[in-house]
Formats: C-alpha cells, structure tokens, sequence
C-alpha cells in the first residue's frame, strides 16, 4: 500500500522533536550535531532567538494579504538585498525552483522586449542542480530526474562546468543566456574558480548574453562572502537565492538588473504567497544577523578550521576519504569509500551530513557554528573513519 507521504524520498528512520542551534533533539533527547542544517536551509541555526521572536511577533500581527495590496516587509527587505548586490530589483518566490523559473522567464522576455523572440536557447553546466520543476530540470538536464516526464522543456544545451571554450562554442543566434552556479552543491561542492566566473561574465558581455548565477545554496554567506559571485569581483544580470535566505522559512528570490528586468512589467509574472508579509518579516530578521559586523569574520575563522581539520582527516584515512574542498562553509569530503556509507556511519555517531555528487559527504553547517561544534564534528568523523576501516 502506498505510504500516507508519497515515497519519492529515501528518509532515514530518524525523527526530530526541537532544534537548538547546531543542535537537533529526537523524541527520546538524543542530541545530534546538525552538519546539513535543513540542507544549507537553517544558516543561523534552529530556533534562533532573534527569528523566533520575528515569527511569534509578526505572527499576531499578520501573515498574508497577496499581492494586491502593498507589504512594507517586502519592500523593505528587497531593498536591503538590492543594497547588498549588484541588483535594482527583486521579485520573491517560495522555493529555489521557482527562482530558477523566474529567471529563465526574465531572460527569455529580456531579448523578446528587445525584438529578438528566437533568442530563448540557455545554457547550462553538466552536474547542475536548479530545481525539481520541469523547467528547471531542463536546464539542468539531469538524465536520471528527467527520466519519465515527457519531453524536456526545449531551449536548454549544456556543456562541462568549467569549461569556457565549451561555453562559447555552443552558443548560436537563438542563445539568451547562461545559468550556472558559482558553486555547485548537489553536483558535489564543486566551486567555480574566479577566473572561470570571470570568463562567464566576459563571454556574455561579448555575445549580448544574460548571466544567471544559481547561488540558492552557495548565496546567503554560505560561501563566505554574502554572494559566492563576490570572490571572482564580478557580477551576474539574473541571481536565483532561496534556501539560506529564509533561514528555514520558504523564502526565494530573483534578484536582476534594471537592464535585466526591463520587459517585467505589470502582469508578466506573479505568485500567490511570494513575498508575503510574514516570510519577508523573517528574511529581513535572517538579514539583521547576518549583515551584522563580525558574522563573516566568524563564517572565515569556522570554514577555516573545517577544512583545515577535514584536510588532516583526509591525510590521516586515506582509505576513506579522497579530498576535501569547498569554500566557506560549503564543504565536502570526496569519499574513497561510497558516500552513503560514511553519511551512516556519521548518522551513528550522531553528526548530521548530506550525500552530493560526485561521491562527496556535504557539510553545510550552520554559519553560527561554534568553534566546539566544529572540534566535536571532526571528533566524529575520525572516530566514523576508524569504524569504517574496521
Ligand atoms: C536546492 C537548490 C535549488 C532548488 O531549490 P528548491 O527550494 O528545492 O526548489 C536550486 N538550485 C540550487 C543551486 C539548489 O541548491
């Protein structure tokens, strides 16, 4: 019989009752330390003070009018992510997948706006990750999710991530664009190196092409600067954020140019909950905490000590562990073992990851870790590695 939630997920048996931080408590009080964090969701932890005083508070006042109506809470928060980017404006969303949606709608309507319709072609990056939506799947062209859904949303090539020639030679007359993320997560924490940002941004400069970066999972300072872009000194016309932004709450945005934005006008796009006044009343709390002085210093001095620690586990099993990579506290352990294995042995010493591709064991703590937290983490992975070498 078919289960209650639809199966389309391979859970853990294992079940949570109360977050505290990086802490996350089962039903019977066993203490896990929470190294996925909602999957790079949770970027101040569970239950942080200031967002849960955010959401009890606007909770009495109001939650949703549509967008019919003004909502100050949404006004104010794009303008504080506009303040804070290379953007002029900012649609929100509920998810990532609907970022991405929206973005490859704004890049199509800009050539349109310019009279050039036949320009709608985008291009992507092998082992992207943009969502679960039939477009944003297409722009991945995953194989494996495509699979048993019909034929692929047309207009979407792809070529290697990192690979610039590539990237220029398959573009023609109909290309709009370019998505890419900066920094691939579920493709296996691969970051794009600053010179190859550089050239995207070089290449659609040449072509008159639009330039999407995904940073739904590498944005929101998880990377260690507030946008991953931010590391190559250039910037995208079209960013998708999500995950991070919400701090658990389904938030997402688009984030665009003027120049980008331009064919946007009234009607062009809509969402019934986007922006609403209570999710964007806890994207401006995310944003207090996270644009404070000093939480960067802290994402740094965190990152640094994971990967440092991460390098030395790598030295000390390398039957287990191949490499370890990332930036900021985007991190993952290429595996010589399967990654599966490890992220169960890690469930059983109760520290929390997440499997990526490219066999890689994901670590995407919470940005207010402690630097305890992250000793104990490194604790258990030696004492999971010592397990696995049996
Ligand atoms: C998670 C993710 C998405 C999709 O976000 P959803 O909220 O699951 O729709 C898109 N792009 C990237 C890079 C992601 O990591």
């Amino acid at each position: 019989m078919i289960p209650a939630v639809m199966p389309t997920y391979s859970r853990f048996d294992l079940a949570f009752e109360r977050g505290e931080g990086t802490a996350l408590f089962t039903v019977d009080g066993t203490r896990y330390l929470d190294f996925t964090a909602g999957i790079a969701v949770c970027a101040l932890g569970h239950c942080h003070p200031h967002l849960v005083e955010t959401l009890v508070a606007q909770g009495h006042k109001l939650w949703h009018t549509s967008n019919l109506y003004q909502v100050p809470n949404q006004i104010r928060l794009a303008e504080r992510l506009i303040a804070t980017s290379f953007a002029d404006t900012a649609f929100f969303v509920n998810s990532g997948a609907e970022a991405g949606e929206l973005a490859i709608k704004v890049v199509r309507k800009y050539h349109s706006n310019k009279g050039n319709p036949e320009r709608y072609r985008i291009i992507g990056c092998e082992g992207a990750f943009h969502g679960r939506t039939l477009a944003t799947l297409a722009a991945a062209g995953n194989e494996k999710y495509l699979k048993g859904f019909g034929p692929p949303v047309a207009g979407f090539d792809h070529v290697p991530f990192g690979d610039l020639d590539a990237m220029r030679a398959a573009i023609t007359q109909e290309t709009a664009g370019i998505i890419v993320e900066p920094i691939q997560g579920e493709g296996g924490v691969r970051a794009g190196s600053p010179a190859y940002l550089r050239g995207l941004r070089k290449i659609a400069d040449e072509f008159s092409l639009m330039l999407i970066f995904d940073e739904v999972q590498c944005g929101m300072g998880r990377s260690g600067k507030l946008w991953a872009h931010q590391y190559a000194g250039i910037s995208p016309d079209v960013m998708m954020v999500a995950k991070g932004i919400g701090g658990g709450f389904p938030l997402g945005a688009v984030l665009a140019t003027e120049a980008a934005a331009a064919g946007m006008i009234a009607g062009s796009h809509g969402s019934t909950y986007g922006g609403n006044p209570l999710a964007t009343a806890i994207g401006n709390a995310v944003l207090d905490v996270v644009l404070a002085p000093g939480f960067f210093d802290h994402v740094a001095e965190r990152s640094s000590q994971l990967l440092a620690g991460l390098q030395g586990l790598v030295q000390r099993h390398p039957t287990i562990l191949a490499e370890a990579r990332g930036e900021g506290l985007l991190l993952g352990i290429r595996c010589a073992v399967t990654n599966t294995d490890l992220v169960r042995e890690l469930n059983s010493q109760k520290l929390l990851t997440v499997g990526a591709g490219d066999n890689v064991v994901r670590m995407v703590p919470p940005l207010t870790v402690s630097e305890a937290e992250v000793e104990e983490a490194l604790a258990k992975i030696d004492a999971a590695c010592r397990v696995l070498e049996g």
